[in-house]
């Protein structure tokens, strides 16, 4: 049976969010004065097929805009002619920039480097392959009028992933939302727009280890969901497959929680509880009935089952001391190599 659409109504489930914003929309959001400026944020990985639609898709949608529009690509070490696209684009465009960068750095480390680059009153940070409908950008700057900081796209369904993908998907943002000081929305994606003094903060965060869905959490403000169905890849095909997803979702849980490191704690005690009484009940039994030989298949899964235990602790741990260390080398977490400007900024 076919369902029925669902009505356009406005999300408001998670913690930060409001019904209304509490202080008033300020001026520089309203039509009076100088026109604002909306950066559009790509990272661009391998995307040759979908950029000229992207750039047409995002043209048409703000044609009859009250604000003017940057779009801010990042060629993320593309290996196909995606750089030399964004190049010819930015070239025949005064308000499209592409910082390409000096190899593949990840999706993460992509955006960090747009919004870096991005000088718009509000940023909005979106998918390439239209994954992300633009139609979106329209609602998003009416709310951010109305004086949300911040307003995300929430998915409604999410029928163009697969079924193992929506699984794994729900159970990350469940133990994420469980185990997490920062709570984040289960339908919500990078897709959003923030306010210029948001992006001022996430600027300012100086971890290497960027699992942006948390930070983008993490600094708080107003914040609202619009509802939408997220369609297929407009063209080409997904950069991320279950392994790249996994270490993902470990960047996620290393960044925002310390449970996995602590959990141990209480487990060791638990188990040396139970420790104590089989102690007791042993040393019983062998008063009571003298000395018993056998034991040795119970040994054995015993020494199996802790040492299996104590493996997986320290590789917990390794996790945690991996990150730390790339956070000590201090490394940047991107290189531009190239800044292509439009023709009026030269
Ligand atoms: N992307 C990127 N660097 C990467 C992988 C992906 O900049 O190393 C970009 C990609 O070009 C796209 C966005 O991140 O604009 C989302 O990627 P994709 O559509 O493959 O992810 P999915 O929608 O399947 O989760
Ligand atoms: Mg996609």
């Amino acid at each position: 049976m076919a369902r029925a659409p669902a009505p356009r109504k406005e999300m408001l489930a998670t913690v930060t969010e409001h019904s209304k914003p509490t202080k008033m929309a300020i001026a520089a959001r309203s039509d009076n004065g100088a026109p604002v400026l909306i950066s559009v944020v790509a990272p661009c990985y391998n995307e040759s097929e979908t950029v000229d639609l992207f750039v047409d898709a995002i043209e048409k949608i703000v044609a009859d805009a009250d604000f003017e529009t940057e779009i801010v690509f990042v060629d993320d070490g593309s290996r196909d002619d995606t750089r030399a696209r964004l190049s010819r684009l930015a070239e025949s465009r005064d308000n499209i920039r592409v910082i390409a960068l000096s190899r593949n750095f990840g999706k993460e480390a992509a955006l960090t480097a747009g919004v870096d680059h991005a000088r718009g009153d509000a940023v909005i940070v979106m998918d390439v392959d239209l994954q992300d409908p633009p139609e979106l950008i329209l609602d998003f700057v009416r709310k951010w009028r109305d004086g949300f900081d911040i307003v995300y796209a929430a998915r409604e369904d999410r029928q163009s992933d697969t079924a193992a993908k929506r699984a794994t998907a729900s159970w990350f943002y469940r133990l994420f939302n469980k185990i997490s000081a920062i709570k984040i929305p289960e339908n919500a994606g990078d897709y959003r727009l923030m306010d210029r003094r948001v992006v001022e903060h996430i600027k300012a965060l100086p971890e290497r280890t960027r699992f942006m869905k948390g930070l983008f959490a993490w600094v708080g403000f107003q914040s609202i969901g619009v509802p939408y169905v997220r369609p297929l890849r407009a063209a080409g095909e997904t950069k991320f497959n279950f392994w790249k997803l996994w270490n993902f979702a470990i960047d996620g849980f290393t960044s925002f929680s310390t449970a996995p490191l602590r959990v141990w704690t209480y487990f060791g005690a638990l188990v040396a509880a139970m420790s104590i009484l089989y102690a007791m009940v042993i040393i019983l039994q062998t008063l009571i009935f003298g000395i018993d030989v056998p034991g040795y298949a119970s040994l054995l899964v015993f020494i199996l089952f802790f040492g299996s235990i104590q493996m997986i602790s320290v590789g917990i741990l390794g996790e945690y001391i991996a990150r730390l260390f790339a956070e000590v080398k201090q490394r940047p977490i991107y290189i531009v190599d190239d800044i292509v400007d439009g023709p009026k900024t030269h």
